[in-house]
């Protein structure tokens, strides 16, 4: 028997469907070469499910989804819909799908190659070369802990959040960024608070136990978020993968993704459940949709991660090779465009990966 993956393809709005459409013809020309194939379901999500369903996630949509090996989804929101409030929002689709596939773990490599140092707001030295992979831990942490609330009136009114984790969830996101560093350079950096927060404390100590019982053979260094800030501005080569919950991770992310100089190179997946979610860390670029300006590198590489969590990481590195290639051959979009480079379109950038790939 072949190997076959069964895909939910969500190309949601904007220049969602058009990346959609680039990665889906590199996928099936690397699959073809390394012998496996994926059978595509697409269905509505975001904008384009309000639309025809009046919910930005359907349930059915939910269904197939849990169902199939793998979700690739393009971008979600847009003008059209931005009068919409609550449940009805797009984003909010995106939320229901992550908290249904259970995805804890937000995954968000940036590497910046040679050819596109140039590019970046810090000098081409400090990023040539520059490959570094966030996991962030995404269900938990400040952002859903509880007790959090507002009381009071005039001066005397009050908020509070509260940062918790468990035992258990500061293990199953660290598993995933050990699992990760075993892949890559073999360096995990957990990020954490230690110094001032009990629940960074527990954090730390949680990680250092794991390591020391599973992960021995990963190399393990520990910053305060503060350090971590400014060593991703001094010196972020350092770094192979960083492990943090989800306020530093949030905060953390952004600024690596910033490095390269343009939103149009990063993927992302959300994982941790039976299915993941792999999606560009851009989002529907109204400004530019349906002009065939879209950079489709960001989705390309969701969908090499896509093979990389399939154990496909043949056909997900030919696909990294490819966008490399075509790069140093200087081919660019309108976001990295530069004297001396190539202008592509979407659809051609599409061809030139798949043929390099
Ligand atoms: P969202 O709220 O969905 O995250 P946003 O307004 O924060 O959307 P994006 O849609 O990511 O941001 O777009 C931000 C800017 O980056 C826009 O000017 C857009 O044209 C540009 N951009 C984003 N993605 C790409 C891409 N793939 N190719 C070229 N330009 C892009
Ligand atoms: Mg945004």
């Amino acid at each position: 028997m072949s190997r076959s993956y069964n895909i939910t393809l969500l190309p949601g709005d904007g220049i969602g469907p058009e990346v959609i459409a680039e990665s889906v013809k590199v996928l099936d020309a690397v699959s073809e070469k390394a012998g496996f194939s994926l059978n595509y379901t697409e269905q509505n999500a975001g904008g384009a499910a309000i639309d025809a369903h009046s919910d930005p996630m359907p349930d059915s949509v939910v269904e197939t989804c849990k169902k199939s090996d793998a979700v690739l989804l393009g971008a979600v929101g847009g003008p059209k819909w931005d009068e919409l409030t609550g449940a009805m929002r797009p984003e909010s689709g995106l939320l229901k799908i992550r908290k249904e596939l259970g995805a804890f773990a937000n995954l968000r490599p940036v590497t910046v190659p040679e050819s596109l140092a140039e590019n970046s707001p810090l000098r081409p030295e400090t990023v040539a070369g520059l490959d570094l992979f966030t996991v962030r831990e995404l269900t938990g942490g400040i952002y859903f802990g509880e007790p959090r609330g507002t009381e009071g009136e005039g001066d005397e009114k009050k908020s509070w959040n509260t940062m918790v984790y468990s035992v258990a969830e500061i293990k199953r996101v660290a598993r995933v960024a050990f699992e990760w560093a075993r892949k890559r350079r073999n360096k995990v950096t957990s990020v954490d608070k230690a110094n001032v927060l009990d629940v960074s404390r527990l954090w730390r100590d949680t990680v250092i136990e794991l390591h020391a019982a599973e992960y021995s053979d990963v190399e393990l260094d520990h910053l305060y978020i503060d350090n971590a800030a400014m060593q991703m501005v001094v010196n972020p080569r350092q770094f192979d993968v960083i492990l943090t919950g989800n306020i530093f991770g949030d905060i953390l992310s952004d600024a690596s993704a910033t490095l390269g100089g343009s939103l149009g190179l990063l993927p992302s997946a959300s994982v941790g459940g039976p299915v993941g979610i792999f999606e560009p860390v851009h989002g529907s670029a109204p400004d530019i949709a349906g002009q065939g300006k879209a950079n489709p590198f960001a989705m390309i590489l969701s969908a090499a991660m896509m093979l990389d969590t399939l154990n496909e990481s043949d056909a997900a590195n030919a696909i990294r090779a490819g966008v490399d290639k075509v790069l140093a051959d200087g081919y660019r979009s309108g976001d990295l465009w530069k004297e001396g480079n190539t202008l592509a379109s979407t659809t051609e950038l599409g061809d030139l990966v798949k043929d390099a790939a």
